[in-house]
């Protein structure tokens, strides 16, 4: 069954062969996600090659986003026992050096000048904190243990309340960044954004490799809480990353801003993927929490485009399953439950007014004559991504010839692609759409159906047009 809530799965050594990989985009998968904290890019290279093997064989259009480090801190190898005692002091640096618990090496360089004293360290998913209680501005920082707990090698350290002076794309974003650009990738994850302008340096990069990948801004700072606005108006797509945000702002705050992005997400047309521990004790067991189960309902129930998997797929024991699972939760709530998502005509301004009545009116069209689809003819996706920001209450069917964009779309709530290259005539591509979708079993004779496009076809210009038929 076609679910309209999509999943993205994070590959890694548990699910990067074709014999686990095939399975799983059969059972749902509909983007795969690389992370590019983990592996090189030879194996990142391999996976590629396996997805785009897999989509030829099974006629499917699952869309890779690969997901850059950004300024992620880490602490560096730690001495085996090491505990942070609740009350004692010590001493961090920015000289690499083994760890225990009376000096602490963190991997950002600057970290001295930029912290300030009653500042917060948060470390290994926000299991120790830390309190600064002096720093030179240079080289010497000392910080007291709040929470204490064992301390192992590589763990993530979060500055919640730093003004950070790292740029968003660090050294090794720009050396990955540049192999990415290499590769046919639709979607770039950029972790840690604050400002509009992390988004914006970013798709300078994309433009200057000539390449059509659409960035994603992972919300997990509490800065880029404050700038989402305006993130949003510059950015593809977003991701609530719930693990750093979790960390960054207090974990008890996640859920009503979660609901919050996803609502702004719609709003504006930009598709919103809900992450990080959906399924997390799947990692190891067969069947997941009733908890789990529960969340990836309500983010359904949000209004999210799609739902991720992290390492329940990356490097757990029952990757195929955490997919079937999360596969069934979808498809159960949303045949019980159909969100009521009042539908706004965007303000009558702007070059898009007319593409954007039209998408509009389909959605409403659609509901007052209980239409089965509404079929796209795209080149930019533009169009579809806006029409399933309405979240219609019918299927939304894609037809394009740019072969990216059926990809970049299978990330979108709702849409399925197709790709079709006979763009005679408005009349002909009409009757053609609706043709391909019977055979294929998506409407039936009978079934009214609205075609969205551009007229003329050829010109491919912006959105125009609309026709309500039946499929005969
Ligand atoms: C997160 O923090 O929730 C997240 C998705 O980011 P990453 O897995 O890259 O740490």
């Amino acid at each position: 069954m076609r679910n309209n809530t999509k999943i993205v799965a994070t590959l890694g050594p548990a699910s990067s062969t074709k014999e686990v990989l095939k399975p799983m985009i059969e059972a749902g998968v509909n983007v795969c996600r690389l992370n590019f904290s983990h592996a090189d890019h030879e194996t990142h290279l391999k996976t590629i090659q396996t997805i785009k093997e897999i989509n030829r064989e099974l006629h499917v259009h699952t869309a890779i986003l690969a997901d850059l480090q950004g300024p992620k801190i880490r602490v560096g190898e730690v001495e085996e026992g090491t505990i942070l005692e609740y009350g004692s002091e010590l001493f961090i640096t920015d000289k690499p050096c083994i760890s225990n618990n009376k000096t602490l090496y963190i991997s950002y360089d600057q970290f001295a000048s930029d912290i300030e004293v009653g500042e917060l360290v948060k470390i290994d998913d926000g299991k120790i904190h830390l309190e600064i209680t002096s720093t030179n501005k240079q080289d010497v920082v000392k910080a007291k243990v709040l929470h204490g707990g064992p301390l192992s090698s590589n763990k993530g350290v979060n500055l919640p309340n730093t003004k950070i002076s790292q740029p968003c794309l660090t050294k090794k974003d720009l050396t990955d960044l540049a192999f990415i650009l290499t590769q046919p990738i639709e979607w770039i994850g950029l972790s840690f954004v604050r400002s509009a302008n992390d988004i914006v340096e970013l798709k300078e990069h994309i433009k200057k490799a000539n390449h059509h990948a659409r960035v994603i801004a992972k919300i997990e700072k509490p800065q880029a809480i404050e700038n989402l606005d305006v993130i949003l108006d510059v950015t593809d797509a977003v991701m609530v990353a719930r693990g750093d945000l979790g960390v960054e702002i207090p974990m008890q705050t996640v859920p009503v801003l979660q609901k919050k992005i996803t609502h702004a997400c719609l709003e504006k047309a930009k598709p919103v993927i809900i992450a990080t521990q959906m399924l997390e004790s799947m990692v190891e067991n067969i069947t997941p929490t009733r908890a789990e189960v529960n969340d990836v309902a309500n983010s359904v129930m949000d209004g999210a485009d799609a739902v991720m998997l992290s390492g329940e797929t990356s490097v757990g024991a029952f990757p195929l399953q955490a997919v079937e699972a999360m596969h069934k939760i979808v498809a159960d709530v949303e045949q019980e439950f159909r969100g009521t998502r009042a539908y706004q005509l965007k303000e009558m301004h702007g070059q898009r007014y007319i593409s954007d009545a039209i998408c509009y009116h389909s959605c409403k069209l659609a509901e007052q004559v209980g239409a089965e689809a509404i079929i796209t003819m795209t080149h930019s996706g533009y169009n579809t991504i806006e029409i399933s920001s309405h979240r219609p209450p019918c299927k939304v069917f894609a037809f394009t010839n740019n072969h990216a964009i059926l990809n970049t779309l299978s990330l979108v709530w709702g849409v399925t692609g197709f790709y079709y290259d006979n763009q005679s005539s408005t009349d002909d591509t009409i009757q053609d759409t609706k043709h391909i979708l019977k055979e294929h079993g998506f409407v039936k004779k009978d079934q009214l159906v609205i075609n969205v496009a551009s007229m003329p076809i050829k010109e491919r210009g912006m959105t125009n047009m609309m026709k309500l038929s039946y499929v005969k």
